[in-house]
């Protein structure tokens, strides 16, 4: 049985030094765990062949399907501030490009499947646990309507890789619109290599922003184009909770999909300043900060195509800054419109951010869970009798009925009826979101146990997140204090 990819490889057409071509490092033993048959659907691959032997085979990195021109991709970073003028693909390999049943170009990438020219000291493998996170929050991330590179399958490989301890490896094959980064335009940009950006920006151009193409200023509309896709994403992140944990320019991808899961997380109760990562010190990525860095990372890309925005630099200089500059109102626009629906408000008035300011500090001073009182708030859409759920995640209730009684003054002047705003509400504000102590309870039960049925019902949940599904309400419920996990790993 002959698994058929019908790739394309433009990527590996463009010129030589845009990566390395490298093939995957064979593996003993490999095991699915896991492949997305709805997304391999999508994708235009029969899922039958991917679940045969050969199929565990190429998804691990042990065979190279026909048709594929495996490679690294070259790109550099700004690591929490420090730039890397060199990282690239240390343990991901692309194998090519697929066009999926909307017509959208995706790679197809394994990651965690052996070393490669970038892999610097590391030894191009993935432990399971993180692969295994990746795509529980990828696909939760795809559910909840955030772009987000995907999870096509997850495999054992057989062998150990050592951390601090020797854990079971895995590859993902991870689905992206791209795999260009920030990061990718800074490493041509590092080594004054103006014609390696503008060929990158050239098919990032016919790749993700066509209609730039016709503009009289294609380069600097590319910069509003991905500034307006960023704003968009990190305003989404917010609305749900969602803190990325790495976001380095070289985990910032130039189409606007979240990307690089590693130690990623989202909040319980409601705090600003939440921070999981364990080498996060500073808080540089916390939760509220995440706007902020997001345009910080902006702006190293503006810097990066400022030869090709005009030959005059300080011209180019007071625009790509006007750029840059528009994130703050664009991120604001997205956010406040999130914020409102989250409200159940279908009108906009200027003083509703300030009502939805005051819900947030109440929440952050009364350790709030965000994802639930979110979700009961849709409920006490109903009328104040349905008050009593939410009130209760308040450590002082009264908190809540002061401010409820405004929310109630400002929903009286809209004509809808309070079951139409509940269904509405209950259609943005989910009931279930990868809670973390629910990833670390799957991952442990893997990894350890060699048992993948937690990791199996945790996708079934996620997978309708605005139903309640009573059978699993469980899931909803925040963590227990003796449950909680206030810190993740990259497991690099
Ligand atoms: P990340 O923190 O996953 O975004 O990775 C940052 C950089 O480190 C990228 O260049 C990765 O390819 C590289 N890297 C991370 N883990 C490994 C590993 N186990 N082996 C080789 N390279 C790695
Ligand atoms: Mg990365």
């Amino acid at each position: 049985m002959t698994v058929h990819f019908p790739f394309q490889n433009t990527y590996a057409a463009l010129p030589a030094n845009f990566f390395a071509r490298v093939a995957p490092t064979p593996v003993t033993s490999p095991r699915l765990i896991k492949l997305n048959r709805p997304l391999a659907r999508q994708l235009g691959l029969d899922p039958d062949r991917l679940e045969s032997p050969e199929g565990a085979e190429i998804l691990a990195g042990k065979r190279v399907p026909d048709g594929a021109d495996p490679i690294a991709m070259a790109y550099a970073g700004h690591q929490f501030g420090h730039f890397v003028p060199q990282l690239g693909d240390g343990r991901a390999i692309l194998l090519g490009e697929v066009i999926d049943a909307d017509g959208i170009r995706r790679d197809i990438q394994l990651k965690g499947s052996g070393p490669t020219p970038f892999s610097r000291r590391g030894d191009g493998r993935a432990a399971l646990g993180p692969v295994l996170r990746e795509y529980i929050v990828s696909e939760a991330m795809a559910v909840l309507g955030i772009p987000t590179t995907r999870s096509l399958a997850a495999v054992l490989t057989g062998e150990s890789v050592l951390r601090e301890t020797a854990l079971p490896g895995a590859v993902l094959t991870r689905v992206a619109s791209s795999h260009i980064r920030v990061g990718t335009f800074q490493y041509f940009a590092a080594r004054r290599d103006t014609e390696g950006v503008r060929r990158l920006a050239d098919h990032v151009i016919a790749r993700h922003y066509p209609e730039v193409a016709d503009s009289e200023r294609p380069y600097l509309a590319l910069l509003s184009a991905v500034i307006a896709q960023q704003a968009n994403l990190v305003a989404n992140w917010l609305l749900v909770g969602f803190i990325h944990g790495v976001m380095n320019t070289d985990n910032t991808s130039i189409s606007g999909e979240t990307i690089d899961y590693g130690p990623c997380a989202f909040m319980d109760h409601y705090n600003p300043k939440q921070v999981f990562s364990s080498i996060d010190e500073m808080g540089r990525y916390a939760y509220a900060n995440q706007p902020r860095i997001a345009q910080w990372n902006l702006t190293r890309l503006a810097e990066c195509l400022l030869p090709l925005i005009s030959d005059d630099q300080d011209k180019a200089v007071t625009e790509a800054q006007a750029a840059i500059g528009e994130f703050v109102e664009l991120f604001d626009t997205a956010y406040q419109a999130g914020l409102r629906r989250k409200l159940g408000l279908f009108t906009a008035r200027e003083d509703d951010r300030v009502l939805a300011q005051d819900l947030l500090d109440a929440m952050a001073r009364n350790r709030a869970d965000f994802t639930v009182a979110f979700r009961r708030l849709g409920d006490a859409a109903l009328g104040p009798d349905h008050d009593g759920e939410i009130r209760q995640l308040f450590a002082d209730p009264t908190a809540y009925d002061e401010w409820a009684a405004r929310w109630r003054q400002r929903l009286a002047d809209e004509p809808q009826e309070s079951i139409a705003r509940r269904t509405a509400m209950r259609s943005v504000n989910p009931a279930f979101i990868p809670r973390n102590h629910r990833v670390e309870a799957v991952i442990e039960a893997a990894v350890n146990r060699d048992d993948f049925a937690p990791f199996e019902e945790l996708l079934t949940v996620l997978s309708k997140p605005y139903e309640d599904q009573p059978a699993y309400s469980a899931y909803a419920e925040p963590p227990e204090p003796h449950e909680r996990v206030l810190q993740t790993f990259c497991g690099t």
